[in-house]
């Protein structure tokens, strides 16, 4: 018998569905509260619950979680975790501690279709999108394997995917991540990064529910920009700062703007110089990704020194700027290091990446 699949389901939908089945309505918090806040899936474990409703439950719903296939832990303890979903694609999620917060960082899709240059997800292409369950499954699963749902943490969607580009799913996995019954997780804590699909980023700016921005700039004029992010072809960098400047920023808060340092590609004084300019009437910080240099990807990072005087020509003219300090990279979980082999499709680059020793 086909069982609704509750691992979906927010809270007002869960509501109406006991509702439907004949069941009262404020059953539906304390199921919320097992699913999510106690990562409890077995309905015989809901001991608040009588016992023939937990039969009921049980006849009526799944509630399907991705299931942990491999974890590893970096020697800087960022976790890697590979889940199997339930059609038995591969999603990875990653769990940074202390940078200040303990971060989880989660997939939006399996693969991605944006094709960045430097990136090795981008070279899986698109497989699908993730639903609204799978990307707030992530946190379930990584808050039970790590005994961490007691304890606070900030989420980014810098996994695989392009968050833009599975809108309504990505904006229905944060309102259930909010709500009060289940994680509370506030918006505040949540950073969505976009290589700028700008439809999606005006509608962005109009939800009540509103995440930190970070956008994946990474050049500094129109054709440098094509080259790299191939989305700039069709929202080039000019309306996607004009856009950028026209987003509601809350006080005090900014505009993270990513630029992935390529050796002799954007990594020029002239680039940073642009840069600053670029960010002029947008309250902006900037965050250097020093490239992770992958088989496969025909770029190199920059020198230390180099990235450094960069930095200091931004720093220099007043805008924050960070370099992101890189993290698990001996288990391949850094930035645009997400990759996985599908059991439906395996590309070159992943067949490639499978065969690579771990560096
Ligand atoms: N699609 C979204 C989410 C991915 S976030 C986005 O592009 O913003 C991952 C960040 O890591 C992005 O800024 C991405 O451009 C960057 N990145 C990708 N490949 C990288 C690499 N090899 N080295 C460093 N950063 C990389």
């Amino acid at each position: 018998m086909y069982r609704h699949d509750l691992a979906e389901m927010d809270l007002a939908e869960l509501e109406q569905s006991l509702e439907t089945m004949g069941h009262p309505r404020f059953h539906a918090r304390q199921l919320y509260q097992w699913v999510h806040k106690r990562a409890v899936t077995d309905f015989a474990d809901m001991t608040d619950l009588g016992r023939d409703l937990r039969g009921a439950l049980a006849e009526a719903f799944r509630i399907s979680t991705p299931e942990v296939v491999r974890q590893e832990t970096s020697s800087d303890r960022t976790a890697k975790v590979l889940l199997r979903l339930e059609d038995g694609q591969l999603i990875e999620s990653v769990f940074i501690p202390d940078t200040p917060a303990n971060t989880f960082c989660l997939s939006t899709q399996v693969g991605c279709a944006m094709k960045c240059g430097f990136c090795l997800t981008g070279k899986m292409g698109i497989i699908r999108n993730l639903t609204a369950g799978e990307i707030v499954g992530q946190v379930r699963v990584l808050t039970r394997e790590l005994g961490m749902l007691q304890s606070r943490f900030n989420i980014v969607l810098m996994g695989m995917g392009e968050p833009l580009h599975n809108y309504d799913a990505v904006m229905k996995a944060l309102r259930m991540l909010n709500d009060e019954h289940g994680l509370a997780v506030n918006p505040r804590r949540v950073t969505l990064s976009t290589v700028g699909v700008l439809p999606a980023l005006e509608r962005l700016a109009t939800e009540p529910l509103m995440p930190n921005l970070a956008v994946s700039l990474h050049a500094t004029t129109e054709d440098q920009r094509d080259a790299l992010v191939p989305i700039n072809r069709k929202y080039g960098l000019k309306d996607l700062l004009d856009a950028c400047r026209r987003f509601p920023v809350k006080r005090r808060e900014r505009i993270t703007f990513e630029y992935v340092m390529l050796k002799d590609v954007n990594d020029t004084d002239e680039d940073a110089r642009r840069l600053v300019r670029l960010l002029n009437g947008i309250k902006a910080k900037v965050n250097l990704l020093p490239l992770n240099e992958a088989a496969g990807i025909p770029y190199e990072r920059p020198s230390d020194a180099r990235v450094n005087r960069f930095a200091k020509i931004v720093a220099d003219r007043g805008v924050t700027v960070s370099v992101r300090k890189s993290r698990g990279r001996d288990i391949r979980a850094a930035c645009g290091q997400l990759i996985t082999e599908s059991t439906r499709l395996r590309s070159p680059a992943q067949q490639l990446a499978a065969l690579l020793p771990i560096s």
